[in-house]
């Protein structure tokens, strides 16, 4: 057994027994794990609750023959009160998170991921945020992580004719097997329209970079199916079997 320092994100909770939390963590040194927290339900030294969505730092002790590693001394970092109280930016972190938990191996230990989804989280905890850029982050988010996971997207060029998207100021449609776009004149005749991706979403591929303009962009229910677009996309190339239910919570708040 090895005792080490870390920093993790709290993607669940679940009670265990009378006190106890079990906890799915996001670590910056041992990637996915599970681990238990012992009679931090009736400690009286948390004030606030360890939830989901939290930055923790904490001492793990590792036993590799174990399934569930021990946690001790937590000290909460972060809980991100911005995101905590606002339904709206739950609902997106959710579905980020539940991309998380279904889609890395325990122990894949991978530091850029880390990084990016802290960055996810302060930016989501931008007080003024509008509903589009809500989404356009949790759009955003799904193609990221693919890329940081070895799926990078192409949307800078068709797939079929090689001409650069932009250029064409027409959007495109997103092609699952080949992880890039097909051009409108190349898809139009051939593609359906729960494939197409509006060219301002081409453009526009970092979060930390969103254009002014961008608050006016789209309808909810556009925003949704592009949503669920991007998740097939990853549930495709993470060999993923079921839908997220966390997508159908997040219709119910935004549409
Ligand atoms: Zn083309």
């Amino acid at each position: 057994m090895s005792i080490h320092k870390t920093s993790s994100i709290v993607l669940s909770t679940t009670p265990y027994r009378e006190s106890s939390l079990i906890v799915t963590l996001f670590s910056v040194d041992y990637g996915r794990f599970q681990g238990i927290a012992k009679g931090i339900r009736s400690a009286s030294k948390y004030s606030t609750p360890l939830e989901r969505g939290m930055l923790i730092e904490h001492i793990v002790y590792v036993k590799k023959t174990r399934e569930i590693q021990t946690l001790a001394d937590i000290q909460v970092s972060d809980f991100f009160p911005e995101i905590r109280g606002n339904i709206e930016k739950t609902s997106v972190r959710d579905t980020a998170f539940e991309l998380l938990i279904s889609s890395l191996k325990p122990g894949d230990r991978n530091p850029e991921l880390f990084s990016f989804v802290l960055d996810f989280l302060s930016f989501l905890s931008t007080p003024e945020i509008t509903q589009n850029t809500l989404l356009f982050l949790l759009w955003s988010f799904h193609f990221r992580f693919a890329s940081i996971m070895g799926f990078e997207t192409n949307f800078s060029t068709c797939t079929h004719c090689s001409k650069t998207l932009v250029s064409t100021q027409s959007g495109g449609y997103l092609n699952h097997d080949q992880g890039g776009i097909v051009c409108n004149s190349c898809g139009k005749s051939h593609l359906g329209d729960d494939l197409f991706i509006p060219s301002e979403l081409l453009s526009c591929q970092s979060f930390t970079d969103i254009p002014e303009t961008f608050s006016s962009l789209l309808p909810s229910h556009q925003w949704l199916r592009l949503i669920r677009l991007a998740s097939s996309y990853c549930r495709i190339h993470f060999d993923l079997k079921y839908p997220f239910r966390s997508l159908d919570f997040l219709e119910q708040v935004f549409k």
